[in-house]
Order: C-alpha cells, then structure tokens, then sequence
C-alpha cells in the first residue's frame, strides 16, 4: 500500500489525496465490470440502471432491467408507453413513485430535450425524478464530467474515510459532506479515469465498506481511512434521526369468480395517484374489517374465507395484510365495492399489482 498524504485546504479539513488513484487502480483491476448496464455511455440506458439500482439490490435489478430494455429499448418508446404498462414491468421492485417519475422523465426529454438527455449533472437535476447523485452518475458514466455521486453506500464510504462526524440526518452536514465528495475527485481525469473512480465508489460501498461488516483488511484505500486508523468504523456515519414506522393495519377483499372458460378472475381496481401502492392495480382495501363487511352485499358475509395475514414492510409503514377470499358467482354483482374491473388470473403478469398481492393471487390461481 501506498503512504497517506494529505491535502491540508478543503474547509479546514485534511483529504487524502491518493484517495482517487487508489480507488480507480482498485477498481480496474478488482471492481464490477460485466453488469449489464456498464460498457455503455447511452444516458438512457445509465439512467435507467440507476433508477432500479435505488434501494434495489443488483441480483433484483439484473432480471428487470433486460426486461425493461426488451419492452422499452429507447426513451421515446418509454415515453409513448402507457403508465400502466411501466407500473407492470416494475411491479416488484417496489418503491413506485420510481416508476412514475421515471415515464414522466421520459416524456420530459422528448418534448423538452428533443430525445436526447441533457450533458451536464446541473441539467440533468432538473427533469423529473433525477436527484443530484443520480445526474452526478449519469454524466460521469456518460460524459466523463467531473462531478461525484453521493448515494447513501458513498455517504458511508466517505465518512468513514474522513471520520466525519457531521450528523447526515442534517441538510447543512449533508451539504458539507457533497463538497468534501467533489473535493476527493481524481484531478484532471480522463473519461475514463471518471468511469472507474464513479464505479469504483459504488464497488466500494456495495462490496468492501459494508454497513454492518465492513471488510476493513481488503479496502484498497485502508491507508488513507481515518475511521480505520482510530479504530472507529462502526462510529459512522453519524445520522441521529431513525427511521419511524407507523403500524397498520389492511383488510384485502379478494373476490373471485369463475370466467366461461374455467378460468379464474380477480375483481382489481387501480389505486389512487397518491399514497401507498399508488397506480398499481389491487383488490378492494379496507381500514378495519367493519368496512370490509359493511361493504358486501348481502348473504355474502357467510361465504368469505380468511386466510393467512401477510406482513408488508415499506419505508415508513410496517403493514399487516388480513386477506379474506370471497367466491361469487358471474351473476352476483358487484354493487358497494369500490370501481374495479375483472383481471384473469392468466394475465396477471401485465399488470402492475404489488408484490404481496401478487404472491396472494399467484396462490389462488
Ligand atoms: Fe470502509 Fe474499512 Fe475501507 Fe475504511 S478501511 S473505507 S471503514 S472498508
């Protein structure tokens, strides 16, 4: 390993300034390199790896993205698709405001950009769903800019190599941190020196600088960390607010019935624009299991079927799901249950329904 040297002016703090040679000489040689969005420098294409790769593990990203890519392969396909279809094709993943910003972004590019993303980070912020970290990846990836990402892997990464102590849960640390990050970048870089030092942060925090089990002995910038020469590392990042969960709970009628040719049905209605599971396709939902059966005609509180509670953990809500089945006949109507239509069981899979739900259905059918 290379000695530390330090660069003593970046706000009063000291930077190593082998930081950089050392991640792209690691990264070269040891990083990720068969992904299938690297190798690229299609905006699109980076864009959209970036967005799945948000809160989603890479094993998960790695059968949607083709998918994605087979369905939608440029931004003008994506933004002539219908919401629908895009909230299909990510039910799953999760996290569906994703989604929507996403067709939204690509609508934006078509009739604001001509088809073609903007080349700089600052321009790229300014389309829907695009954070900076996002458009800092994008325009390294794609335009050898010289600007840093500052997702949470990094977040951590950098704290700890610099022990610093500012509270991330605040905008003014967080802001400290970003310029410390820009501070870090390899000076007068190739494009693709921006290339492998951009992978080889997101490398570094996906695959060495782990949150609960950082493998401090193989870190090719061990040298240089600080939190690792004060034996520290579990120290940071300092972030003070926790994550509060609210717990709720959900009643889920699945009605059911039998089409003409044996087939099954699910009665789904599309989820309001805001919210929890908003835009995707899901059995009627109830606050308690009062409304559920206030909601039913008559006679048919007899025939509904409990089955097993499903837990459901999102963001900020711990949910707790108590299906109950209901069979009813191609007469019965469907009078009190909120709008909706018949989906098939066999075409579940275009439609964008959450997780849970599909699992519910996938076992019914
Ligand atoms: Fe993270 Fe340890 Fe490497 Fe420091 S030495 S950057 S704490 S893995």
């Amino acid at each position: 390993m290379k000695a530390a040297r330090s660069l003593p002016q970046a706000g009063g703090r000291a930077l190593p300034v082998t930081f950089a040679p050392l991640l792209i000489e690691w990264q070269r040689q040891f990083g990720r390199s068969g992904l299938p969005w690297q190798n690229t420098r299609d905006p699109y294409r980076v864009w959209l790896s970036e967005v799945m790769l948000q809160q989603t593990q890479v094993s998960t990203v790695l059968s949607y993205y083709p998918r994605f890519l087979d369905r939608f392969p440029t931004v003008g396909a994506l933004a002539e698709g219908s919401i629908d279809e895009v909230m299909a094709l990510w039910s799953g993943l999760g996290y569906y405001s994703r989604a929507r910003n996403l067709h939204r972004c690509a609508q934006a590019v078509m009739s604001e950009h001509g088809g073609a993303f903007p080349d700089t980070a600052d321009r790229l912020e300014t389309l829907p769903g695009i954070g900076a970290s996002t458009a800092a990846a994008i325009a390294a990836f794609c335009h050898g800019q010289r600007v840093s990402i500052l997702d949470g892997n990094v977040r951590r990464v950098l704290s700890r190599l610099l022990a610093f102590d500012g509270d991330l849960a605040q905008t003014q640390p967080q802001r400290e941190l970003w310029h410390l990050a820009q501070s870090l970048l390899p000076s007068a870089p190739s494009r693709d020196d921006m290339t492998a030092y951009t992978q080889g942060l997101m490398d570094l925090g996906a695959t060495v600088c782990l949150r609960s089990k950082p493998q401090c002995s193989r870190c090719p910038v061990q040298s240089v960390c600080q939190a690792h020469a004060s034996d520290q590392v579990q120290r940071f990042p300092v972030k003070t607010r926790r994550l509060q969960r609210r717990f709720e709970s959900w009643w889920l009628l699945l009605v059911c019935r039998a089409a003409s040719d044996g087939s099954q049905q699910f009665w789904l209605g599309r989820r309001p624009d805001r919210g929890i599971w908003a835009g995707l396709y899901a059995p009627p939902v109830f606050p308690d299991e009062a409304a559920l059966h206030a909601a039913l005609m008559t006679g048919a509180h007899q025939d509904l079927v409990p089955l097993e509670p499903v837990s459901h953990s999102l963001t900020h809500r711990e949910l707790r799901l108590h299906p109950l089945l209901l069979r009813v006949t191609a007469e019965q109507g469907m009078a009190g249950l909120p709008e909706g239509q018949w989906v098939s069981a066999t075409s579940l899979a275009d439609w964008g329904l959450p997780a849970p739900v599909r699992q519910m259905l996938a076992a019914l059918s």
